[in-house]
């Protein structure tokens, strides 16, 4: 009997992992399909400094809209597009978008806006990301003093020497560096001190709670604290409330993105956002 239970368990456990890939090669056809289709976007959300409640900047973040009107968050297929590669056109996708932003920002007068892109570890690997760069920001006539770069601790950890090398290179070109989602991978201080970084990009996990748990705002002051003395520049992520906006300026933080300010949005409706009454993005 027990036996027969075990095949049992083999067989429902080949039927799930089947499942598991056919639905996998699915999603992945389906993104190859939706490149093809143009069916990916790119949101902006802006970043707001809480010293003048200026506009510095956008963050470039994808969005899959499928032809049956749903949306899919890049939670859902990153990781994906990392394990086939499909991340490298994707982000040269993005790249190019978020460029051609950039000449849409200035030509309703926010010439001091940065946009933020996100790179992968796939992508920061890539041996020609320079030139891909390079390429877009030439076609798109954007200076490169214009991008910034988000890229987590654990990309930059698995080749210490190449991610200084590569970051170095970057870093001459004219574009900056933020740490993406800081205090969530290795937070080594090492590279805090060897790698060239603008920007530190504390994690939402650690603002969410920032107003009731004391070692959040513990840990979230002294992350401000560290990065000033060091000087580097920080961006506290996902602020939702007035509260958080409150203690986030008692602890000096200079950039915040977070729905308080705006959520991610269409080109279309971060145009009519600057646009609109109260918002500043000039310097
Ligand atoms: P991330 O780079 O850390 O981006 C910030 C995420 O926080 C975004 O999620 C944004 O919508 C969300 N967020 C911002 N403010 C708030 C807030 O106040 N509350 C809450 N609950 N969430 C907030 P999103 O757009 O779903 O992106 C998720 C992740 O996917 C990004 O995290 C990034 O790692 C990755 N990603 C997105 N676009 C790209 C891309 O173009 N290239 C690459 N390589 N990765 C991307
Ligand atoms: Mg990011
Ligand atoms: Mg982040
Ligand atoms: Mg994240």
């Amino acid at each position: 009997q027990s036996k027969a239970k075990g095949k049992n368990a083999y067989f429902l456990f080949t039927q799930e992992v089947n499942l598991r890939i056919s639905k996998r090669l699915k999603l992945e056809n389906d993104m190859r399909q939706a490149l093809k289709n143009r069916e990916f976007t790119v949101y902006f959300q802006p970043k707001v400094n809480l010293f003048n409640d200026v506009v510095t900047g956008m963050e470039a973040l994808v969005r899959w809209h499928k032809p049956d009107g749903t949306v899919v968050s890049p939670a859902d297929f990153i990781p994906l597009a990392e394990e086939t590669g499909l991340i490298v056109p994707l982000g040269e996708y993005v790249m190019d978008a978020s460029c051609k932003a950039m000449q849409l920002f200035e030509g309703i007068g926010c010439d001091d806006i940065s946009i933020a892109v996100n790179l992968s570890p796939i992508q920061f690997d890539q041996e020609d990301l320079v030139e891909m760069i390079t390429e877009k920001l030439e076609m798109n006539g954007v200076s490169p003093s214009k991008i910034e770069l988000e890229i987590t601790e654990s990309t930059l950890m698995t080749n210490v020497e190449k991610s200084i090398a590569k970051l170095n290179m970057l870093v001459d070109m004219g574009m900056s560096i933020s740490i993406d989602d800081f205090g969530t991978g290795h937070s080594s201080l090492y590279y805090l001190k060897n790698f060239p970084i603008d920007r530190l990009k504390i994690d939402r996990s650690f603002i969410r709670d920032i107003t009731t748990d004391e070692s959040d705002a513990q840990i979230v002051e002294t992350i401000i604290l560290m990065a000033g003395n060091l000087g580097i520049g920080v961006v506290a992520e996902g602020a939702e409330t007035k509260e958080q906006i409150d203690m986030l300026q008692s602890f000096n933080c200079e950039l915040v993105q977070g729905y308080y300010y705006s959520p991610p949005l269409p080109l279309e409706d971060v145009i009519v956002y600057l646009r609109s009454e109260g918002v500043d993005c000039h310097i």
